[in-house]
Formats: C-alpha cells, sequence, structure tokens
C-alpha cells in the first residue's frame, strides 16, 4: 500500500533528543525551544516567536490575547480544521462561517465584509495547502473596520504572500512577505502530517508588538517566569491568565532536526508537487478534473496536492479505486458549518464552494520518501479516462 503520508526523519532527530535528555533541562523553554524560536527569527524575520505543543493551543492563544469574550464574533472559513474555529469557540465565541473560493479552497476574500458586525473581534483566514489567502484585501478589510487578524497558517511553512496590487495596505508592489508574518498573529503546526514536524508541536508568531509581553505570560501558565529566566525580575509569580502552552526540550530537539532540513525538504516536497501538477494536466485540460490554482500573489510551499472532481460520485469512486490498486487517497474536510457540534448553532445561509470542496476534493501521497509517483499518475489517468 502506498500510503498517505509517512513522516520523514532527518537523520539527526535520535541525536539531538540524547542531548536534550542528558543535558539536564527537558521541561520547555530550554536551548532548543531557543533554537527553533531563533530559526523562525534569522530565516523569515519573524519579530517574536513562541514555541507551543500544537498550532491549536497557538490558536488558544490567539483567543486569549484579543480577549474574546461571549458574545463576540470570530470570521472563520468553513472548510477547514475544526481548531480553527474551536480555539475562539472555547472563549465563547460565535462562529461566522464564510465560504471558500470557487477557484480554490481557501476563504473567498470578497465575501468577508459582508459578515462583518459590530461585534466581529477576529478574521482567521487559513492558507489552505500553503497557498496564501489574499491578505492585501484581507488585511485592508481588517484595518478599515479595526478588527484582528490571526492566520492560521499550519501548513504554511515557508511560503509567501507576494504583493500584486500597487495600491496595498502592506507595502509596495513585488515585496514577498513570509505567511503567519502578515496577521496580527500567526500559527504554524508540526503535528506529523506537516512539512516540518515533530509529532505533535506548533509555534505562534507574534507580529503585533502589543502582544509581545501578555504572550509570553499565557504560555508560562499565567506567570512572568520567563521575564524572570532572563533577569528582568527578581520574583516571579501569577500574573494573568494563561495555561501551559510550552512543549518540552524532547519535542524541541527533535523539531530542530527537522528544521535544520527545511531547504533539503522543501526542495524535495515542491518537486513531487510540479511532477504530479504536469503528470496530471492533460486530465485537466479535457474538463475532467480540476487542479490547485495558484494566485499571481501565491507561493507554493509543497504542502499538499489536491485534485477536485466534478462530482461527488467521481470523488467516492476514485478513492476507492485507487485503494483497490493500493493507493491512500483520501477527502480532507467535511465543512465546519454542518458539523455535528455546530450545524444546529449556525445561522448563515448555504455555503455552496465550502460543501463542493467537502464533496469533490480528494488527496494524493505527497511525502519526501515518496517513490512511485509515476504508478498514481498513471493509475489515475486510466480510471478516470475508464470512468
Ligand atoms: C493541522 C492543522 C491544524 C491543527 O494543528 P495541530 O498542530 O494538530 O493542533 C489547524 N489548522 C489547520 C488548517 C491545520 O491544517
Amino acid at each position: 500500500m502506498i500510503p498517505f503520508n509517512k513522516p520523514y526523519l532527518t537523520g539527526k532527530e535520535a541525536h539531538y533528543l540524547y542531548q536534550a535528555v542528558y543535558s539536564g533541562h527537558i521541561s520547555g523553554n530550554g536551548i532548543y525551544t531557543k533554537k527553533c524560536q531563533a530559526f523562525f527569527e534569522e530565516r523569515w524575520g519573524f519579530k517574536k516567536t513562541l514555541l507551543t505543543t500544537s498550532c491549536t493551543d497557538a490558536l488558544e492563544m490567539c483567543a486569549m490575547l484579543l480577549n474574546i469574550e461571549p458574545g463576540d464574533e470570530v470570521i472563520v472559513p468553513s472548510y477547514t480544521f475544526v481548531s480553527t474555529a474551536l480555539a475562539f469557540v472555547r472563549q465563547g465565541a460565535k462562529i461566522v462561517f464564510a465560504d471558500s473560493r470557487a477557484d480554490h479552497p481557501g476563504m473567498d476574500e470578497d465575501k468577508i465584509e459582508q459578515l462583518i458586525t459590530p461585534k466581529t473581534k477576529a478574521i482567521v483566514p487559513v492558507h489552505y495547502a500553503g497557498v496564501a489567502c489574499d491578505m492585501g484585501k484581507i488585511m485592508g478589510i481588517a484595518n478599515k473596520h479595526h478588527i484582528f487578524v490571526v492566520e492560521d497558517a499550519a501548513q504554511a511553512i515557508d511560503s509567501y504572500y507576494t504583493i500584486a496590487d500597487e495600491k496595498s495596505p502592506l507595502g509596495d508592489l513585488g515585496v514577498k512577505l513570509p505567511l503567519g508574518s502578515i496577521g496580527h498573529l500567526g500559527c504554524f503546526s508540526f503535528h506529523e502530517t506537516k512539512n516540518i514536524q515533530c509529532g505533535e508541536g506548533g509555534l505562534l508568531a507574534i507580529n503585533d508588538e502589543r502582544f509581545f509581553k501578555r504572550a509570553e505570560i499565557l504560555w508560562e501558565k499565567g506567570t512572568n517566569r520567563a521575564e524572570f529566566f532572563r533577569g528582568e525580575v527578581n520574583k516571579y509569580g501569577w500574573v494573568d491568565t494563561g495555561s501551559s502552552f510550552l512543549p518540552s526540550e524532547l519535542n524541541a530537539s527533535f523539531l530542530y532536526a527537522q528544521l535544520e532540513n527545511l531547504t533539503d525538504i522543501q526542495n524535495r516536497r515542491k518537486t513531487i508537487w510540479q511532477n504530479y501538477y504536469y503528470g496530471l494536466k492533460h486530465l485537466e485540460e479535457k474538463g475532467l478534473i480540476s487542479l490547485p490554482h495558484l494566485p499571481e500573489y501565491a507561493a507554493n510551499n509543497g504542502h499538499m496536492f489536491y485534485l477536485v472532481c466534478n462530482t461527488p460520485d467521481e470523488q467516492t469512486r476514485l478513492i476507492s479505486a485507487l485503494k483497490k490498486e493500493d493507493i491512500h487517497a483520501v477527502f480532507h474536510y467535511l465543512s465546519l458549518h454542518n458539523s455535528e457540534y455546530y450545524k444546529g448553532k449556525y445561522e448563515g445561509g448555504a455555503l455552496m464552494q465550502a460543501d463542493r470542496y467537502s464533496d469533490c476534493l480528494l488527496r494524493l501521497p505527497l511525502f519526501y520518501e515518496l517513490a512511485d509517483l509515476q504508478l498514481i499518475i498513471n493509475s489515475i489517468t486510466s480510471l478516470i479516462k475508464n470512468k
């Protein structure tokens, strides 16, 4: 069976883990945590980052930092992972779901403004498959209405938004901005299904300086321990709300080995993505399926390769036919506004595109050691042509 995903090991993980174990400091915020955070700050210019135990945790920190309260509204795409909405629901927010674009599963930027009310506190764009949302448009809307933007960049490490509009609120034409650094806050995931992984892990990027100090306090269980460690105060205590959001050095050391090999991992994934794209393009040209669309402002980080079938029936049949050929292709999100948990609370209208991606999108195997790419392309080609 060709699996859908196989977590890649660079070879250095066990070595760094060993060093962390024998260094005597295995709790959080040690040497490897600092190395991982510094990597983000040096490589992409993030102003301040905090390693977390997951992207879900980083999103929960955002909900706390923004003081989300019962009655507040948060705009989230319906076609996303549960955590994007759940982190805000825990603080009592009402989720206002946005539909996806017709040409991409990301949220339709042109439908955001009509969802804003005086209660709207935040917009949470998700860079699906590592492909940027139109951040110029989203930040323009957010600035105009004085609301916050939290980027769910769980899938978007090492991906970019390039300013493609002369009047962009984000700066000059052609400037390339790393995803996760554009909103007030950004969240990354290092879950084993992501490009760079440590089993479970995440990172919060704090792009708005107003949140620097409080983010560190929430991270350290509501205490000012981080300041104490730096020698800025001579004792530490309980100063705010918070939780235990920091991972142990065991996760951080594993993660650092992956980050060190980022270029190699990214190159390999992008090559696989390109090969899928050019291998399946002829099917798209005949109108039999749709392939991923990259807007001019979006880069590709090789996170995911998906195709969209013309009907739900074709998706179901293709997944099961591939399974018979030992290829594990999978569907993705089920629209959150239709979920068992939220559908009774949902007050908005139909979200046609989100439902279409739920019913028609399927993801193909994509991992570093994938060897049978041509075989997969050939299987899909013959299954679709002979349907
Ligand atoms: C993976 C993912 C998450 C959750 O990440 P965890 O690190 O598992 O908490 C959230 N949002 C999106 C879009 C994801 O892909």
